[in-house]
């Protein structure tokens, strides 16, 4: 038996009966049984057309003797009993029915993506996963469902930039700052000297790493003190940055008192990048190819951390 962890939500209709009626239809199933279920809870719709009714949300840990695509099936024919139509992207539904973890498989096929690929930054989804499966790990983030809500919750709305190059990455964080009306870190020294080049003979980072280090973690801190309810977009990623220089050998104490983003956007530019690195924080991946898409995509991202 595996263990199947499930995220239900409504905005048309009734709304609980619909949540409700969809795990009994459900428990009808061979093969399937319900374990546990957080209450269901209103939340603002995020992403999708204007002016939709608020969200019923929940999530329900199952024991499941399916396979995750067999379970997928059955999600869509229950969602489809409920008259759910497939029209407008992240538009109004009577019934969602998403796969978010099966166990810690990893799937990746054009009808199937487990983890769900939105599970760790939407704050609608993992109130209730962490509520009923808080122990149960990301298998890419490597993070449990408790840790990443703690993460999405207490972080401050500071969003760094992964992926591609860094001459790309700064065009692309300031083109979603813009189109997000978030306020961009002030572009840091990069012309540092060739780290590896720099490596003093006893294997400790070179002075210019620790200053580069240092100034790069002021202006974060500094754009985190002035920004108040906005969110703070990095173009860069500090602790990435520092690793990539190994073996510097930076310090684990400055790592761990440097502010950690809330959420990580990852530029990626091919499908075999997806899921690649991982830090164990919040991610979406933003898949370049498709400007438009990414940048809202982006938007709804910030949305649904916030
Ligand atoms: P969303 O749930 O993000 O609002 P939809 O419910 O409209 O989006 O789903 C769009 C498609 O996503 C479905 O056709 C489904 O096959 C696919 N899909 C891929 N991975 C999953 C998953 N883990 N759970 C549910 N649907 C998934
Ligand atoms: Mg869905």
């Amino acid at each position: 038996m595996a263990l199947a962890l499930l995220s239900l939500g409504s905005n048309l209709g009734a709304r609980a009966q619909t949540l409700d009626a969809a795990c009994r239809a459900l428990a009808a199933l061979p093969g399937l049984r319900e374990v546990r279920r957080s209450p269901w809870y209103e939340t603002s719709p995020v992403g999708g057309p204007l002016g939709q009714e608020p969200f019923l949300n929940g999530a329900a840990l199952w024991e499941s003797s399916l396979t995750p695509i067999a379970l997928l099936e059955q999600l869509h024919a229950v969602e489809e009993m409920h008259g759910r139509r497939r029209e407008v992207p992240w538009g109004p539904r009577t019934l969602d029915l998403d796969l978010l973890l099966y166990d810690d498989a990893v799937v990746r096929t054009p009808e199937l993506t487990v983890p769900h690929p939105r599970l760790s930054f939407r704050k609608f989804v993992l109130q209730g996963a962490a509520q009923v499966a808080g122990e149960m790990r990301h298998p890419v983030l490597g993070r449990t469902l408790g840790e990443l809500w703690n993460q999405l919750q207490t972080a401050p709305r500071y969003v760094a930039f992964v992926g591609m190059t860094p001459g790309f990455r700064m065009q692309f964080a300031a083109e979603a700052a813009e189109a997000s009306r978030a306020r961009l870190i002030d572009p840091t020294p990069r012309e540092v000297p060739a780290f590896e080049t720099l490596l003093a003979a006893d294997g400790r980072p070179p002075a210019q790493v620790i200053e580069f280090a240092e100034a790069r973690r002021a202006a974060v801190e500094s754009s985190l003190a002035e920004a108040g309810d906005e969110w703070v977009v990095d173009d860069g990623y500090l602790v990435d940055e520092l690793q990539t220089l190994q073996p510097t050998r930076i310090d684990d104490a400055f790592i761990s008192s440097t502010p950690q983003p809330r959420l990580l956007a990852r530029l990626i530019s091919d499908d075999a990048e997806r899921g690649a690195v991982s830090f164990g924080l919040p991610q979406v991946e933003l898949d370049v190819r498709r400007r438009e898409e990414a940048l809202a995509e982006f938007a709804a991202a910030l949305d649904a951390a916030s």
